[in-house]
C-alpha cells in the first residue's frame, strides 16, 4: 500500500502520544524519533549507544519537543526478564503506550547461505525477528490502555521473495511482516491497537551504505522523505488500517 495522496500530517498530531522507537539512535529511527517528538509525542529513544541516544535527546530539546526519554536496550542480547522490566520501569513511568516503532535492524553477512556464519544467521535473527516479537508481547498490556495504540514494523524489499546473499536479513523481514499480519488479525476487532509495517525502500543511512559501498549515497532518499508516511501510520489518521503493508 502507499501513503494516502496529498497527506499532510496535522502539527500536533501526536500530541500527548507517548511512543518507543527502537533503533533510536541513528538512520531512520533517528530521524523518526525527531519527527514524532516534533509533532507532539513523548519519544522513549530505545537502543544500543547510549551516546547516539543523548544526542538524539538532546535534539529533541533543542527543537522544544516533550522532554522524551532514553531506554539503553541490547535488542541482540537482552532477556525475556528485560523486556518484563521495561514493562514495568514503562507502566511506571508513563502508565500507558500509544505506539511502538520496531525500527531497530541488523543487515548481516552479505554471503551465500553455504557460507553464512551461524553465529551471525543467529544475531540477526534474534534483532530483526525475535526482539520484536518479544517486545510486542511485554508491551501489549501498555498499549490496550491507550484509546487507540499503532505498531508500526519495519520491513524490506526482499520480505516477500529472498534474493541471493541476503540470508537471515531477509528471512527475518519475511517473518517480521508475517508476526505483523498475524499480530494484526489477532487484534482486528478486538481492540483499539492496529499493526502495519513499513518497507522504506533504499534510504541514505549507514546500513545502506554497508551494503551497497559502491553507490553513490545522495542517489538515495534520506530518511526525512519518508516521515510524512511514519507519521501517517503513528497518528490517528490510519486509524481503522491494520494488517497492511505500506512501500515508502
Ligand atoms: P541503521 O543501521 O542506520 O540504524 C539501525 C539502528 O538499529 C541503529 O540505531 C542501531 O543502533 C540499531 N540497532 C542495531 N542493532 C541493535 C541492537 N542489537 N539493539 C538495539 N538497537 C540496535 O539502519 P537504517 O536506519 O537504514 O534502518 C532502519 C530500519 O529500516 C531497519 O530495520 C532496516 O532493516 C530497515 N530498512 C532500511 C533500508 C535502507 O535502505 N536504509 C531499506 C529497507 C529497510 P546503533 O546506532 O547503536 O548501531
Amino acid at each position: 500500500m502507499k501513503l494516502p495522496k496529498d497527506y499532510r500530517p496535522a502539527p500536533d498530531l501526536l500530541k500527548d502520544k507517548i511512543i518507543l522507537v527502537t533503533g533510536a539512535g541513528d538512520g531512520i529511527g533517528k530521524v523518526a524519533a525527531l519527527t514524532y517528538a516534533a509533532h507532539g509525542a513523548t519519544v522513549v529513544l530505545l537502543g544500543r549507544t547510549q551516546s547516539k541516544l543523548e544526542q538524539v535527546y538532546d535534539d529533541i530539546e533543542a527543537q522544544g519537543g516533550p522532554q522524551p526519554a532514553i531506554y539503553p536496550f541490547d535488542l541482540e542480547t537482552a532477556t525475556p526478564n528485560d523486556y518484563k522490566d521495561m514493562h514495568q520501569v514503562l507502566e511506571e513511568t508513563f502508565g500507558v503506550l500509544h505506539g511502538v516503532l520496531h525500527n531497530a535492524g541488523q543487515l548481516g553477512e552479505r554471503t551465500p547461505i553455504s557460507d553464512y556464519s551461524p553465529e551471525a544467521w543467529m544475531r540477526v535473527m534474534q534483532v530483526n525477528l525475535n526482539a520484536p516479537f518479544l517486545l510486542t508481547q511485554a508491551l501489549l498490556p501498555l498499549l490496550h490502555k491507550a484509546e487507540r495504540a499503532s505498531i508500526v514494523f519495519t520491513s524490506s524489499g526482499v520480505a516477500n521473495r529472498g534474493r541471493a546473499f541476503w540470508g537471515a536479513y531477509a528471512a527475518s523481514k519475511a517473518g517480521q511482516d508475517n508476526l505483523m499480519q498475524t499480530l494484526a488479525d489477532e487484534l482486528e476487532d478486538a481492540s483499539a491497537i492496529r499493526a502495519n509495517s513499513i518497507n522504506p525502500g533504499g534510504t541514505r543511512t549507514a546500513m545502506r551504505a554497508t551494503a551497497y559501498p559502491a553507490e553513490d549515497p545522495t542517489t538515495r532518499p534520506a530518511p526525512a522523505e519518508h516521515m510524512p508516511l511514519y507519521l501517517y501510520l503513528m497518528g490517528d489518521d490510519s486509524v481503522g488500517v491494520n494488517g497492511e503493508q505500506f512501500d515508502a
